[in-house]
């Protein structure tokens, strides 16, 4: 048996599944308590991470007294198909697939293929994207791409070489993140983004760089505020530098004027150059929340599923399917999880809010970022 050795919420606190419920749907959606369609999953597909981001996975909690979950309680990708085909029959449009870190699961391509080819109730395939560290990514951008992956956000917080080690904690280096994205690029992978994100006093000296180096590419950067996932990296709002911030800086060195979104609900908002040198995207969960619009569901390596990114206790959805429940019963019970949604836990966030929940917050490596 696996034992027990940290106090992190790796086995994080469950909810008896609902047997019975109203489904609210509308279209093809489940429609929660406050009217948001659920169009969007997130698969965390490993706990496990070559990285110790000291905002994610600080090396001191995530070193040797750490479990990670053993390979049987992992979801398997026959799993994860059968789910997300139950998830796109009812309105899911995209599958995200992160962790951890996602390349390092064994044959993620196999799992890029399977999700790729299924189609949506628009009869299009569905989009599945991946978000990584990009550690991995020179080897992997070809295969990924064949594999049929058409979005890939890899993970880039700065580009001074020995501020990006600081970072990772592991003393990785940053040109071959680079030469990552550049394989991404070369093997035709169609959208390429970048995630910062911003901590005071960490990298909020180094964005400008960021921006210069990916300005004029098809590259979009997006920068996003330090949140207080789980419980181990400290967070204090303190450390939050505002989107606002950071936009009054970028305007003074590179003038950008807001865009229209793409679509409802798109999580950053837009900002393009005002020279045509493209755009570059701010995800302001903080300052900004945008829980109204939220139509996010996550699923973590082992199979419970999460109605926010702060919640404190998740459904086991793999007792089900490990317990032979039927496609049918399967839907049902997301259908009643989704539709008594009331999550909006950005919207009521303050620094004791943080606190209430601190002992029981989902680490993100485990719910997936
Ligand atoms: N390992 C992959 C990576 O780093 O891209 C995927 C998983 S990671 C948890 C997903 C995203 O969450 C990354 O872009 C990471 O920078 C972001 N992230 C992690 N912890 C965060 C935090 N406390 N606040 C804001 N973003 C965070
Ligand atoms: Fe690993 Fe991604 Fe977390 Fe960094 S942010 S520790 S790369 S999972
Ligand atoms: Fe969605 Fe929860 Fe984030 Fe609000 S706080 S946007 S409900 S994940």
């Amino acid at each position: 048996m696996r034992k027990e050795k940290n106090i992190i919420p790796i086995k994080p606190l469950s909810r008896t599944i609902p047997l019975s419920g109203k489904i609210n749907k509308q279209d093809s959606h489940w429609i929660d308590t406050r009217g948001r369609p659920l169009r969007d999953l997130r698969i965390s597909v490993t706990d496990r991470c070559n990285f110790r981001c000291r905002y994610c996975m600080p090396k001191e909690k995530f070193e040797k007294d750490h479990s990670f979950l053993a390979h049987t309680e992992l979801l398997s990708f026959e799993e994860i198909e059968r789910l997300a085909r139950i998830f796109v029959k009812n309105g899911v449009e995209k599958i995200r697939l992160t962790g951890g870190e996602p390349l390092l699961r064994k044959n993620i391509e196999s799992l890029v293929t399977r999700l790729s080819s299924i189609k949506t109730h628009n009869g299009k395939n569905l989009d599945v994207a991946i978000t990584t560290n990009g550690s991995a990514l020179s080897k992997k951008a070809k295969s990924l791409a064949e594999a049929g992956l058409k979005r890939i956000t890899v993970s880039l917080d700065s580009m001074n070489p020995e501020t990006f080690m600081k970072l990772n904690d592991v003393g990785f280096p940053v040109e071959k993140v680079l030469k990552g994205i550049q394989a991404a690029e070369d093997a035709g992978i169609p959208s390429i983004k970048i995630n910062v994100v911003v901590k005071k006093g960490v990298n909020e000296n180094d964005l400008l760089d960021i921006v210069r180096h990916f300005k004029g590419t098809r590259v979009i950067v997006r920068f996003i505020e330090f949140m207080d996932v789980g419980v181990t990296n400290g967070w204090r709002m303190d450390d939050v530098v505002p989107s606002r911030q950071i936009i009054e800086t970028i305007n003074k060195e590179f003038p950008i004027e807001p865009a229209d979104p793409n679509y409802v609900g798109e999580v950053a908002s837009r900002w393009k150059f005002k020279d045509n040198g493209g755009e570059i995207g701010f995800i302001s969960s903080v300052s900004e929340p945008f829980c109204k619009e939220c139509s996010r569901m996550r699923l973590s390596v082992d199979g419970k599923l999460y109605k926010c990114l702060f919640a404190t206790e998740g459904f086991d959805i793999r007792q089900m399917i490990r317990g032979g429940a039927t496609d049918e019963e399967i839907e049902q019970a997301i259908g009643r999880i989704w539709s008594a949604r009331d999550e909006h836990y950005s919207e009521i966030r303050t620094s004791e809010t943080h606190k209430e929940r601190l002992n029981n917050k989902i680490e993100m490596s485990y719910i997936g970022g």
